[in-house]
């Protein structure tokens, strides 16, 4: 290609689309009337800028005619504008095969939960009012109360996650003195979100003791000084069904802190009521905990559990009302739509309807026959061409996206391939249809695993590979 000098990029630049015109393009029509006229205009500044830059920076559009370059402004903001609408939060189809996706927004929510959202975000709401007296009311009683029940405890209070509940604990109860904690729980959770560092912003020392492998009660009570005010246990949060045995057993922590005048404080992070403990074995059940003594009890609301994001705290009546009288609580409480999401899940588990109601524990429950059938049906109903060839092969689920997850149920897996479309390509083709579907790659094939799909989902994630395939005239 011939080097463009100077009078020809001038020559070139001169020939750039103006914004008005480029505006009054009939391919982009739909773009400014979605967009607004002011918007559409600044995404087009801005691409005719980057046209601009390079042309002065490469020779490959130095010679371009008028008309190319009115082409090239007008793909680059249909582009543009496509990114930008792509961003933000909005549903997708997880055919991924992760349960509690953390990219993906965690736990699905239940039909419940969503109705009592939509009903909530439709006007106004008694997150601070008594319909029995007509004054004002408590804010959060009723999912207090709901977690009472469920878990024996004799107060609760909800915060905005499990970080900031763990926060709240150590800030009203650790701040300027110590707490310890096992030297293994701390590595254990030391991943990626870096909860020992919310830990020590509260002012309290973590105290590690024993060895990263094994500590045993001795090492506890070595650990206690002038400065202790509390004992902790942090759950490793890769819910993995088996391999977490802890050497000390809560009783015993319990008598020790209680013999030093100390609280007792567990981070159980995912936590789970009897429901999920028999489909996860060693996964701290938060009641029997409460039944061990365990003065405060932490846990997340959008892991196992299967609601909204929220972190629970459960324990001592004398201690939740500190807590509840901190003024951080103020800064850390959750807002309305959260409530009655929140109480909406806690119902299904007061009614003894959870396993059916929670999209997490359905899942989890989902056997393989179960699976396979689905599966099987979902290729048969598939009423393409046949250019997509679609396997049926035996692979596994994830329950969550901790930094170690060792817990994989069996599923079939539907994998899915194509002649001419490479599985990066289809991936990207899945991402971008409406709703957009998040798949995995295993050894260069697709591969959508249905116990994150919902059975209403199905239908969607069927359209979603005919339209494209009706696409692809290869
Ligand atoms: C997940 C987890 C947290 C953090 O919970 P968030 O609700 O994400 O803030 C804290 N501690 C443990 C042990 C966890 O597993």
């Amino acid at each position: 290609m011939k080097v463009a000098d100077d009078n020809e990029i001038s020559a070139t630049l001169r020939r750039l689309p103006s914004i008005d015109t480029l505006l009054r393009e009939e391919k982009i029509r739909d773009l400014v009337q979605s967009a607004g006229a002011e918007q559409s205009a600044a995404i087009a500044r801005e691409q005719v800028d980057s046209l601009r830059t390079d042309i002065q920076g490469s020779s490959l559009f130095a010679t371009q005619t008028s008309e190319e370059l009115l082409d090239e402004a007008v793909r680059r903001i249909a582009r543009a504008w496509r990114a930008k609408q792509n961003m933000g939060t909005r549903r997708v189809i997880n055919a991924t095969g992760v349960i509690l996706h953390t990219n993906l927004g965690r736990a699905s929510l239940s039909e419940d939960a969503r109705n009592a959202l939509r009903d909530t975000a439709s006007g106004y709401c008694t997150v601070e009012y008594d319909l029995e007296t007509g004054d004002r009311g408590k804010r959060g009683v009723c999912a207090e109360e709901l977690l009472t029940d469920l878990t024996g405890a004799e107060s609760a209070i909800v915060v905005n996650n499990c970080a900031a509940a763990a926060f709240l604990v150590l800030s009203v109860f650790g701040s300027g003195g110590e707490a310890v904690i096992s030297r293994g729980e701390l590595v254990e959770i030391g991943g990626d979100f870096r909860v020992p560092d919310v830990l020590e912003q509260s002012g309290t020392k973590l105290r590690e003791v024993g060895a990263t492998n094994r500590t045993k009660l001795a090492d506890y009570e070595k650990g206690i000084g002038p400065d202790t005010r509390l004992l902790l246990r942090v759950h490793p949060s890769n819910y993995r069904i088996i391999g977490f045995t802890s050497s000390v057993s809560n009783t015993a922590l319990v008598d020790l802190a209680h013999a030093h005048g100390l609280i007792m404080y567990e981070d159980a992070g995912s936590g789970a009521f009897p429901e999920i403990s028999d489909l996860l074995d060693d996964e701290p059940v938060i009641s029997r905990s409460i039944q061990n003594g365990v003065d405060l009890v932490s846990f997340s609301g959008d892991k196992l559990l299967g609601g909204p994001q929220c972190g629970l705290i459960v324990g001592r009546r004398n201690l939740i009302e500190k807590l509840r009288n901190d003024p951080l609580y103020r800064a850390l409480r959750v807002g309305k739509l959260i409530y009655a999401a929140l109480e909406a899940t806690l119902r299904s588990y007061a009614r003894g309807t959870a396993i059916t109601d929670i999209p997490v524990l359905r899942m989890l429950a989902a056997t393989y026959d179960t699976l396979e059938e689905r599966c099987r049906s979902f290729v048969q109903r598939y009423p393409g061409s046949g250019d997509f060839v679609f396997d049926i092969v035996h692979g596994h689920s994830v329950v969550g996206g901790g930094s170690a997850p060792d817990t994989h149920p069996s599923s079939p897996l539907i994998a899915i391939s194509h002649p001419a479309i490479s599985a990066e390509g289809l991936t990207a083709m899945l991402r971008n249809s409406k709703p957009p579907v998040i798949a995995r790659i295993e050894k260069d094939r697709v591969h959508l695993d249905l116990r994150t799909v919902s059975v209403e989902d199905e239908c969607e994630l069927l359209a979603a590979l005919t339209h494209f395939e009706g696409q692809n005239p290869s």
